[in-house]
């Protein structure tokens, strides 16, 4: 499940992160689980910040 709307991602383990633009202007990163279930999900303002938050996820699902 990948909105087009997503560029620059990488998978980390089952955590994909991607940069998007948020309709007002501002450009985001977001880490976000694959794993079903696990609804793992965060936004961030810095990529390596998304990025950081992708390799330290502990998945429970
Ligand atoms: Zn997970």
């Amino acid at each position: 499940m990948r909105p087009n709307r997503f560029y620059n991602v990488i998978r980390i383990g089952p955590v994909e992160v991607g940069t998007f633009n948020n309709g007002r202007g501002q450009t985001r990163h977001t880490a976000a689980c694959t794993a079903p279930g696990c609804g793992f999900s965060t936004e961030h303002r810095d990529r390596s910040a998304a990025e950081l938050s992708a390799r330290t996820h502990r998945c429970t699902a």
